[in-house]
C-alpha cells in the first residue's frame, strides 16, 4: 500500500465500509461496493466493531450479562473483497478486547489469507466504560499495536522458542485527528503521539473525517513540522441527513464550519441536506486534490449513493 501511495501520479480513490449487522448476507457489502468499482478504488477499508454488553432477563428476575458482537466478519469480508474484486482490502485492527497473543494470532490469520495491510487502532471505550480499558495482557495504545506488528514483520513472534520464523510483511496505517483526538490534552500533544506511531513503524496516516479543509491543512503542516513525513490521507464523509448535522459532530468530536451550517439550516428535507452535503464534499475534494493529497478516503457508513455522486465529479 505504501508503495502505491508514494508512487501514484494521480490522486487515488478509496473508501471505508462497515460489516453488515449480524444476520445480513455479504451481498449487502457487494451491493455497496459494486456502484463504486467504476472509479477503480485503490483499496477498501473494513471497520472492526467490538463487543457490546447486554443484560438478558433470566428466571427469578436474575439478569445475565452477555457480550454480543453486532457487526462481526471484518477479516472474512476483507478476504471476500480481495477474492471477488481483486483489490486491496484493509481490515481495521484494534487493541481493545484482544490480548497480545490473540492479536498475534489474528495477524497470522491475515498473513495466511494474503492480507498485508492493516489500519492499527486503539479502539474506543465500550459503551459501559467511561474510559478505554485495555484487555489484560493487551495493547494499551495504538503505538503498542504498531510495535507488535513491526515485531512480526521482523520475524519476532511472542514465543521466543520459535526458530527461523517467517516474517510478515504488513503495511501499517494509523489514525490522525485534524481536530485532535477527544481525549488528548491539546493539539500539539496529539501530534507528538502521532509521531510516536510513525517512529514505531507506521507507514501512513488516515484522518478522522473533517469538514473544514483549513483544519486539515494546518494539521498536515503541524505533522510536517514535527517530522512526520509519511503520506497523510484525508477522510471525507458527506453529510446525508438532518440527523447527521448533530450526530456527526457529537460522535466524532468535530466541528461543522458555519458556512456549511448556514447552508444546511436552509434545508427542509433529507434530500436537500444530501445535496448540500454532496456539494460541500465535492468542493473539499477538489481543494484537497489541488493541494496534493495522494488519496481521498470516503466514509460510506454503508451507503454508497452520495459517494458515487462525488466520485463522478472528481475521478
Ligand atoms: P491512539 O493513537 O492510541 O490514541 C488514543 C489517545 O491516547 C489519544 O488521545 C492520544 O493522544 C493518546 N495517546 C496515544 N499514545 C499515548 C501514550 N503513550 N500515552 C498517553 N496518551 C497517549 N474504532 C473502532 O473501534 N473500530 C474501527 O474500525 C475504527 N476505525 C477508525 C478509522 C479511522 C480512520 C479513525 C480516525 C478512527 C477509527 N476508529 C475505530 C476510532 C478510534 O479507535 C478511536 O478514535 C480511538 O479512541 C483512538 O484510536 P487511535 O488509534 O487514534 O488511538
Amino acid at each position: 500500500m505504501i508503495e502505491l501511495l508514494k508512487s501514484t501520479d494521480k490522486p487515488l480513490f478509496s473508501f471505508e465500509i462497515l460489516p453488515p449487522l449480524k444476520g445480513k448476507s455479504i451481498q449487502s457489502i457487494y451491493d455497496g461496493i459494486d456502484p463504486l468499482m467504476e472509479f477503480k478504488p485503490a483499496f477498501v477499508n473494513v471497520t472492526y466493531h467490538r463487543e457490546e454488553f447486554i443484560y438478558k432477563k433470566r428466571e427469578k428476575g436474575f439478569l445475565e450479562k452477555i457480550a454480543i458482537k453486532k457487526r462481526p466478519g471484518t477479516v472474512g469480508i476483507c478476504a471476500a473483497i480481495m477474492n471477488k474484486y481483486d483489490i486491496e482490502a484493509i481490515p481495521h485492527l484494534i487493541c481493545g478486547g484482544f490480548n497480545k497473543e490473540e492479536t498475534e494470532n489474528a495477524l497470522i490469520d491475515l498473513n495466511f489469507l494474503g492480507i498485508n495491510n492493516v489500519l492499527a487502532l486503539r479502539g474506543d471505550p465500550i459503551k459501559t466504560e467511561s474510559h478505554f480499558v485495555p484487555e489484560l495482557g493487551g495493547n494499551e495504545y495504538a503505538v503498542d499495536l504498531v510495535k507488535q506488528i513491526v515485531e512480526l514483520n521482523n520475524g519476532n513472534y511472542m514465543d521466543e522458542n520459535i526458530e527461523n520464523a517467517t516474517p510478515t510483511n504488513f503495511s501499517i496505517g494509523v489514525a490522525g485527528y485534524p481536530e485532535k483526538h477527544f481525549e488528548s490534552p491539546n493539539f500539539s500533544n496529539d501530534i507528538k503521539r502521532l509521531k510516536e506511531k510513525i517512529d514505531a513503524g507506521a507507514d501512513y496516516v488516515v484522518t478522522q473525517l473533517f469538514y473544514d479543509n483549513k483544519k486539515f491543512f494546518d494539521f498536515v503542516d503541524a505533522c510536517r513540522l514535527a517530522g512526520i513525513d509519511v503520506p497523510i490521507i484525508p477522510g471525507i464523509k458527506p453529510i446525508e441527513s438532518m440527523r447527521h448535522i448533530t450526530f456527526l459532530p457529537k460522535f466524532f468530536n468535530i466541528d461543522l464550519p458555519s458556512e456549511l451550517t448556514d447552508e444546511l439550516d436552509k434545508c427542509k428535507s433529507d434530500v436537500a441536506v444530501k445535496q448540500v452535503g454532496a456539494e460541500w464534499a465535492i468542493q473539499q475534494s477538489k481543494e484537497l486534490i489541488e493541494r496534493g493529497s495522494p488519496c481521498l478516503h470516503f466514509y460510506t457508513m454503508g451507503k454508497s449513493t452520495t459517494v458515487k455522486q462525488i466520485a463522478q465529479s472528481i475521478f
